[in-house]
């Protein structure tokens, strides 16, 4: 059986967001093989949106045998455990869960884009992904440092590791 090398994204600006992320962190090793993860630094982001307070952030980057579909019912379940309302949408949230990248997939599926449809416009997951893997590149695209290049680090304050 073979595994999945992914990066998964965290975001949290409600009850406690730094130890929403480090519960999410305990959660996500459950998912991985050896029940070992890397995860960035935590980055403070000001929030995009409507008004709500400011988020922190990470990235995750493991090894799982879930398939990608079982991976985001895993994600939802672990968002749904800490209390997520879907509300208000980009609104604010306990916890919030995104597949970044799944080796070098492209999928296009009703429930899971990957790469993340966002991952482009977002220094809060660029930045703790370049952090993660300094010569990572988009599947058959851009290097994430020269992204990081290109959008620059407005907003986002580099934190101690969690
Ligand atoms: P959000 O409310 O922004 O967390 O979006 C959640 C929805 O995005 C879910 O219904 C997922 O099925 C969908 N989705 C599509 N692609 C992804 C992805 N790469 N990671 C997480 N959720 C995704």
């Amino acid at each position: 059986m073979g595994y999945h090398n992914v990066f998964v994204g965290l975001g949290s600006n409600l009850n406690d967001p730094e130890g929403q992320i480090k519960l999410a962190c305990d959660a996500l090793r459950q998912l991985a093989n050896d029940q070992t993860i890397q995860v960035s630094s935590l980055y403070h982001s000001v929030a995009v949106g409507p008004p709500q307070p400011d988020y922190l952030n990470a990235v995750a980057h493991f090894a799982t045998s879930l398939d990608p579909l079982a991976l985001l019912d895993a994600l939802q379940a672990i968002e749904a455990a800490q209390g997520r309302v879907r509300s208000l949408h980009w609104g604010p949230r306990t916890l919030d869960l995104d597949i970044l990248l799944i080796d070098d997939l492209q999928l296009d599926h009703s429930r899971l884009q990957v790469p993340h449809p966002f991952l482009r416009q977002r220094n809060f997951v660029l930045v703790p992904l370049l952090e993660l893997a300094p010569e990572l590149r988009l599947p058959g695209s851009d290097k994430v440092a020269d992204l990081v290049q290109q959008i620059g680090e407005t907003g986002l304050t580099r934190l101690s590791s969690p």
